[in-house]
Order: structure tokens, then sequence, then C-alpha cells
């Protein structure tokens, strides 16, 4: 099944869910800055969630605003219970912690999962082993490597394949490039969130067995492009654009339900 496909079933799936609870569950999303790819985040996630019923509410306030300020708006939507999760639309403007947000948001709210306490977990690799479930990829003592180290992507996207027994190893931009071609062509999992632009190619050999997920997000003239080149010799790669992106949409409601 492709990305497509595979979101809008589990859409159908998810609107029924709602549909069935008694009280429509409530997202809000805080955003402070005016950034063209943000607001196009925003959209997606205001139009996922009136497709399937929920109810979302934009809270957008000006970029001048305080840390401080916002700190208050954030203990107003804990405290608020006709909300059920909200999230902060990252980046932040400049002199506002982006951590120090993180960490206000209650755990109990945060469909993000950016909080260390938080039950939920980050969207991306949330949404990326919902996938990998639903394609029956075997995961447990399969070789998985995760390229890319960050706290949003890379390093959840590691625990969360650890948690169910992959042998996972974890590259960055220090590891040396012979290390890293011996990695990949021993894969059977690797996902690959750096940020530049058809980094994996035909220098690299891969597995035909191996499963490709590709996150990266490359914006140019003609468009978006993963971190990967389209068309790799493997049995599934995600594609760029309608792949990763969609999976990390749909995880956000997915969250938002396991809450309420
Ligand atoms: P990030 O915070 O910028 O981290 C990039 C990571 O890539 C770092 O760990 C860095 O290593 C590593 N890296 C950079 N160049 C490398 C190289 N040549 N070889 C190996 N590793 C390298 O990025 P991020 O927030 O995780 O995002 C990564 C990409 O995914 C971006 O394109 C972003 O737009 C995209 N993204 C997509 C979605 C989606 O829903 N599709 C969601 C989130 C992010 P060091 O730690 O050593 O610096």
């Amino acid at each position: 099944m492709t990305i497509k496909e595979y979101v809008k079933v589990r859409k159908e799936e998810l609107k029924d869910l709602v549909a069935s609870k008694e009280v429509v569950p409530h997202l809000v999303i805080v955003q402070l800055n005016e950034d063209d790819a943000s607001n196009a985040y925003v959209r997606g996630k205001l139009k996922d969630a009136a497709e399937l019923g929920i109810k979302a509410d934009l809270y957008k306030f000006p970029v001048s605003m305080s840390e401080a300020e916002l700190l208050k708006e954030i203990d107003k939507l804990n405290h608020d219970d006709s909300v059920d999760g909200f999230i902060v639309q990252m980046p932040l403007p400049k002199g506002i912690n982006e951590e120090t947000i993180k960490l206000a948001v209650s755990p109990a709210k945060d469909v993000d999962g950016f909080h260390p306490l938080s039950k939920l977990n980050p969207c991306t690799p949330q949404g990326i082993m919902d996938y990998l479930h639903r394609e029956n990829v075997d995961i447990l003592g399969k070789n998985a490597v995760v390229i890319g180290r960050s706290n949003i992507v890379g390093k959840p996207m590691a625990k969360l394949l650890l948690k169910e027994s992959a042998n996972v190893t974890v590259l960055h931009s220090k590891t040396k490039f012979e290390d890293m071609h011996n990695y990949i062509k021993n894969a059977d999992i690797v996902v690959i969130a750096i940020g530049k632009q058809h980094y994996l190619d035909n220098r690299f050999e891969y597995k035909p067995s191996a499963v490709i997920v590709d996150v990266g997000i490359n914006r140019d003239e003609n468009g978006l492009h993963g971190d990967a080149i389209p068309g790799l010799p493997v049995r599934l790669q995600t594609p760029v654009p309608g792949g990763v992106g969609l999976l990390t949409r749909l995880a956000l409601m997915e969250n938002l339900l396991k809450i309420k």
C-alpha cells in the first residue's frame, strides 16, 4: 500500500473513532511565526482535524510575543479543561527558548510528544513505526540504521526501533563515509533524516530487501526533495513528497486520540 493509500484508509478508521466519542476531541495549535513552511504545516493539521471531525483552533500570536507571555498562554492551555491537547508550532522567534517551551507544555496534553515525561512519542518516528507495522516490515533482530540524531527525529526513531528489538546503529555528520557505506550495505531498514538532498544515491550499496524511510524535506525551485534519490534498488522506499510528511500529520491526530 502506498503511504497516500494507507493514510486515506487510516483516516476513515479515525473518523469512525472520533464519531463514536461522546465529546468531540479538541486540539489547539499555537503559532508565533510567519514562516511559509510552518503556515503550510499548520494548514495541513487544521485540514486533517476538520476531515476527522476533530475541533481544532489556531491561536496565532504576534512574532514579537515574549517568552514570558507565551509561557502564560501555555499555562492557560494546560489548565483549560476544554482543550485535550495542544502544540506550539516550531520554529519559535529569536529570544524564545524552544527547550523551555517544550518543557512548559503539560505532558498530559503534549500531542507533539516532545516533553520527556510525555507518554506519547514524537509524531515523525511514531508515524513511521505505525506505517512499518502496517506494511508488515520485520523489525525484531533486523539491522536498522538511523542517519541523523536530532531530538525530534533521529534519537526517538532509534529508541522506538530499539524498543522493538532491532539492532540499531545511529550515524551522523561525524560518521566516516566508508563506515556509512558498510552500515548501509548491511541494513534491513534505513531511516534517513539529515536534510541533505539526495544524499543516499548510487555511491552506496543496498540490500534488495531493504526498506528506506526518507524523512528529509529539501526545498528548491522545482519543489520538495528527499534525502534519497528516487528509485533506489530496494524493496520499499518512501517518496518525497507524499511520504513521511503525511505519516507525521497522521500521527498527530493519532496522538490526540490516544489522549481523548
Ligand atoms: P536537524 O536537527 O538539522 O539534524 C540533522 C541531523 O543530520 C544531525 O544529527 C546531523 O549530524 C545529521 N547530518 C547532517 N549532515 C549529515 C551528513 N552529511 N551525514 C550524516 N549525518 C548528517 O534535522 P531534523 O530536524 O532531524 O530534520 C532532518 C530532515 O528531516 C530535514 O530535512 C527536515 O526538514 C526533515 N523533517 C521532516 C519531517 C517530516 O514530517 N517529513 C519531520 C521532521 C523533519 P550532527 O548531529 O553530527 O550534526
